[in-house]
């Protein structure tokens, strides 16, 4: 076990989210240092709320009661060697786990873009990476611990009735204060970026290697660029890969933003928490000035996908800082956006200007309806509560796990009260 107290120099509880685009509402602010400090503040309390990093870009999170913050308790990474799972405090970030993971010989199967978000945080909302054999964030998730409405502490895990309701719960079923995840043995990768794909060969590309992204502008209807997360020991594409070329020097996804906040590309070889995610852990992740939303469709149906968006082109590309196309394997969660669906993710990074993007993620969602999209649960989305519903195969379930395990609605702020009507 490894025991590092409270970090030093955490900021204290965010007043808004990292985009800015959401100013948290609560009515006071805390950051409890134990667990039953945090246990007596939801006894004491009606309404209350947990934030993560704040990396979320919805109001789901955003309570009118008091919000805390659990990065005062103390951080902890328990490694289960018998299990190959380890156990760590809920808002510890990704990026500070896999450095402790790696230095021990293990891994997580898969990474998001950034390694700066909390994992009760990210997985909540379902946060994901890419890779068609690798499911999302929430999927590695073994066992959780939560402080439930009436204060008490609940553990659950995989075996326990209605966990796989749990996982994904968006924040609104207890304050996660540990999480158990799957771990693999340590691994090594390297990155290539290849540029200018045309659609026809998309697919092939989103299978070809551990984790790939695809980049594109909807300016033209070629794919910019593709990012190639390989395992270190197969050999790198060839010259004339796909009909793409090679980078040859490290690219941003976002143009015109610095390639020196990237993982290493060119092929250089490197650990699994040093490739996977796009971004680095000390810089600004992605553009920092934006918006996102983002679709999880049938994996089947990608080439049907990007046809009928074609329709809209002409106004996401104005309001677009880019797009990014992944992949993410099925599961068994209630909320996440694979249930039983293996995915074509189709992500846009905005600029930020709300008035500006909402009509578009209107004409998006129009566009994209028939494919039944899943929203990412941490993104802007405008998606009718109705409609929404008739995509999760599993949302009357949760309503009735959010009823049972918060009566009161200790944890419900107007975005959840939307969604899942009490
Ligand atoms: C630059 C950037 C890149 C991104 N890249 C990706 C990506 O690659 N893939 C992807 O899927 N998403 C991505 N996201 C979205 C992001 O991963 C999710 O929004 C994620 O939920 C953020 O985690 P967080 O710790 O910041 O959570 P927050 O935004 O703080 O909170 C999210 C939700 O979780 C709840 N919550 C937080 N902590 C707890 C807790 N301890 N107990 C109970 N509930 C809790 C909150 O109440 C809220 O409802 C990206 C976001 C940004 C800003």
């Amino acid at each position: 076990m490894t025991e590092q107290g409270p970090q030093a120099a955490a900021p204290e509880v965010p007043r808004r989210n990292w985009s800015g685009n959401v100013r948290y509402a609560a009515r006071a602010f805390h950051r409890p240092t134990s667990t039953d400090e945090l246990r007596r503040l939801v006894a004491g309390n009606t309404r209350l709320r947990a934030v993560g990093s704040g990396h979320s870009f919805n109001r789901f999170g955003d309570t009118d009661g008091d919000l805390v913050s659990l990065a005062g308790l103390p951080q902890t990474v328990e490694v289960d060697h018998e299990r190959g799972q380890v156990t760590v405090s809920g808002a510890m970030r990704y990026g500070d786990l896999a450095r402790q993971l790696h230095t021990q010989g293990y891994a997580l199967a898969n990474l998001a873009s950034l390694p700066h978000i909390s994992v009760a945080g990210a997985v909540a909302t379902a946060t994901h990476g890419s890779g068609q054999t690798h499911g999302n964030l929430a999927s590695a998730v073994a066992a959780l611990e939560l402080v439930t409405a009436d204060g008490d502490l609940l553990p659950v895990h995989r075996d326990t009735d209605r966990f796989a309701g749990m996982v994904v719960g968006l924040g609104a079923l207890g304050l996660v204060t540990r999480v158990t995840l799957d771990v693999v043995p340590a691994f090594e990768l390297r990155q290539y970026v290849r540029l200018d794909l045309g659609r026809e060969a998309l697919d092939e590309a989103l299978g070809s290697a551990y984790s790939v992204s695809v980049f594109t502008d909807w300016r033209t209807p070629r794919l910019r660029e593709v990012w190639r997360k390989q395992a270190a020991d197969q050999p790198p594409p060839p010259a004339d890969w796909l009909g793409t070329t090679a980078a040859d020097q490290p690219r941003h996804p976002v143009l015109g933003m610095p390639p020196e906040n990237c993982t290493p590309q060119l092929g250089e070889p490197g650990p699994w928490h040093e490739r996977l995610p796009h971004f680095k852990l000390g810089f600004t992740p992605s553009s920092g000035d934006e918006l996102q939303s983002e679709y999880h469709v049938p994996r089947t149906a990608a080439g049907d996908v990007l046809a009928a968006l074609d329709d809209v082109a002409h106004l996401i590309a104005p309001v677009l800082l880019v797009c990014e196309l992944r992949t993410v394997a099925a599961d068994e969660l209630w909320l996440s956006p694979n249930h039983r669906r293996d995915s074509f993710v189709v992500h846009f990074t905005w600029i930020d200007d709300t008035a500006a993007v909402l009509p578009v993620v209107a004409a998006v969602e129009e566009r994209l309806a028939p494919f039944a999209p899943r929203p990412h649960w941490g993104k802007v989305f405008v998606t009718d509560p109705v409609e929404l519903a008739t995509r999760h195969p599993r949302y009357a379930d949760f309503a009735a796990l959010l009823a049972d395990l918060d009566p009161k609605g200790m944890f419900r702020t107007d975005a959840l009260d939307r969604y899942f009507p009490r």
